[in-house]
């Protein structure tokens, strides 16, 4: 609450020093969108490129408690966003790529603990298969507790720009076709439940992916960019801040304010969607 007086505060200075003749405000103020995270590996004390330590993982959900964000399903700021309304600007929601298996054993009973909804974007073909990769029983136990939720990242994690490269146009788009369908079907068929969303690998997209995705049955598609979800955005493209071990107090605030975008611009590697190409972290 305190968040939402200071912005409409912030708002009116603003406008009122930009010269209080037309009383406009700035259009970011009326919708200044919502930041959806980005995690992808846990453990208890080595953070990473794309690890985040436990101790690291439950300062930043005390801190939005403590700052009276709200950690909402994902799939409620998508229904939001496609109805085209502005978000309450202190929600906020919890994603996690790739299905490794620290999400189990080391971010499950801190989801847990702090009752947080979270939604995994899962690779079918690691499950059960990679040694790092989370079991379907895993899975299937995150999702009896009801606050995980499940949803596609693909089927074998691709390089899309990749693989547009070393194939023909017509062996790229059915190769596409397949990554999308399948791993929806996949999760459909294992979990017994509808897989709605997907990340894309490595946040690589454009638009006749995202022509594709919609085909395939999705209704919206996550990326890996440098700023807030909003209403006037594209939903096969919305937005994910990257969160990283350092992000803790004042940086944590300056990422949930869509301050991830200088981290991004500047390439810093904790940016990218490397998870599973990253080097793995040896367990204790
Ligand atoms: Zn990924």
């Amino acid at each position: 609450m305190m968040k939402l007086f200071r912005t409409a505060a912030m708002a009116f200075l603003a406008a009122a020093m930009i010269g209080a003749t037309a009383g406009a405000i700035p259009a970011r103020a009326a919708d200044p969108g919502v930041p959806i995270l980005l995690y992808h590996r846990f453990h208890p004390t080595v953070p990473g490129s794309t690890t985040v330590t436990t101790p690291a993982f439950e300062e930043q959900l005390g801190w939005l408690a403590e700052h009276h964000y709200k950690v909402e399903p994902l799939a409620s700021i998508v229904a939001a966003l496609r109805g085209g309304a502005a978000l309450d600007p202190m929600t906020v929601a919890i994603t996690v790529d790739d299905g490794r298996r620290s999400q189990y054993t080391e971010m499950f009973p801190i989801v847990l603990r702090y009752k947080v909804p979270v939604t995994l974007f899962i690779y079918t073909d690691a499950v059960s298969y990679e040694p790092d990769a989370l079991t379907w029983a895993e899975i299937e136990e995150m999702l009896k507790s009801g606050l995980v939720d499940v949803q596609s990242h693909t089927c074998s994690h691709p390089d899309f720009d990749k693989e547009r490269a070393r194939r023909s146009a017509a062996d790229y788009e059915s190769f596409v076709a397949s990554e999308l369908a399948q791993s929806k079907k996949t999760l459909e068929e294992r979990l017994k439940r509808p897989v709605e969303f997907l990340a894309w690998p490595y946040g690589i997209h454009d638009r006749d992916l995202e022509r594709a995705a919609a085909a395939a049955g999705y209704s919206a598609a996550f990326a890996v960019e440098d700023h807030l979800a909003r209403a006037d955005g594209d939903l096969f493209a919305i937005p994910r801040l990257v969160v990283s071990d350092w992000d803790r107090g004042e940086r944590f605030d300056k990422l949930l304010g869509g301050a991830g975008a200088a981290r991004i611009a500047s390439n810093d590697p904790l940016a990218s969607c490397q998870a599973h190409g990253a080097a793995p972290v040896v367990a204790p």
